[in-house]
């Protein structure tokens, strides 16, 4: 261990699964306390009993307004400090806007953007006020790429990414960083939505990357002395069909 995050206080949304986790395991790993923010709230229990002392599981529904106004308070009586608030937790719905539910592009929207954006808004002035702090975004390939299977997908990472663009420059002065990590195909069980034969195709040519890669990938965003810029990290396995 590097101790890279030694002292530091970070909170990841969607850290029951996935990318989250893998995110929170690395932070951990290199000194850091994390906030493991999740909706599950028992597998969250569960995990930070695992993970030790310094992961503090928080349950917060992202899509309950009231609960995302209040996670700012609840992270600081835990911790006393918040430095790196990254913005993971998503959804994923592809296929034929022609046969989609709207209804369920709604609740996508609502996690991919609204709730982001909401739990940036929540935690922004305390960072602000300290002069000091780094937000990531869990943003997608499909922010920078039009995928032509997952269109409403596509059209909410590329809604993040302008986020992420427009708010960095206006928090720069005030010395809070933020960035975004773009990864491609990543094997978690947001790819249990993927078509069958996508994902056939996808592991007979070795699309698909592991979790781990994604957080090393944000361990290197985070660990950028603080007078250097974190823009956006594309991070990408074999060519994907897009
Ligand atoms: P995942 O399904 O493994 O994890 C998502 C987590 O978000 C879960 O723990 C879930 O409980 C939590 N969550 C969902 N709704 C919530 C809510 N309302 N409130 C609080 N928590 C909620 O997915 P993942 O693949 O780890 O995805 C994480 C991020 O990575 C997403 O933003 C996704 O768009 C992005 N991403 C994933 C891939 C991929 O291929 N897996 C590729 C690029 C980007």
């Amino acid at each position: 261990m590097t101790e890279l995050m030694k002292g530091k206080v970070a909170a990841i949304t969607g850290a029951a699964s996935g990318i989250g986790l893998e995110c929170a395991r690395t932070l951990l790993a290199e000194g850091a306390t994390v906030v493991l923010v999740d909706r599950a709230g028992d597998k969250l229990e569960a995990l930070c009993k695992e993970l030790g002392d310094r992961a503090v599981p928080l349950v917060v529904d992202l899509l309950d307004g009231a609960d995302v106004s209040s996670m700012l308070p609840r992270i600081l009586e835990r911790t006393g400090r918040l430095d790196i608030f990254h913005a993971n937790a998503g959804a994923y719905i592809g296929g034929p806007v022609a046969e989609g539910d709207p209804d369920a592009w709604d609740r996508m929207l609502n996690l991919n953007i609204n709730a982001a954006f909401r739990s940036v808004h929540a935690v922004l002035p305390h960072m602000i006020a300290q002069k000091s702090g780094d937000i990531l975004f869990t943003s997608s390939i499909a922010g920078v790429v039009p995928v032509v299977w997952e269109p409403i997908y596509t059209a909410s990472k590329f809604a993040v990414q302008a986020f992420v663009h427009s708010t960095r420059r206006q928090v720069a002065p005030h010395g809070v960083r933020v960035g975004a990590v773009l990864p491609g195909p990543v094997v978690t069980a947001l790819l249990d939505d993927w078509p069958k034969a996508k994902m056939e195709e996808a592991l007979a040519n070795g699309s698909l990357m592991q979790p781990k890669e994604v957080a090393e990938a944000v361990l290197f965003m985070l660990s950028r002395p603080r007078n250097v810029t974190i823009r956006d990290l594309v991070i990408l396995p074999n060519s994907v069909d897009l």
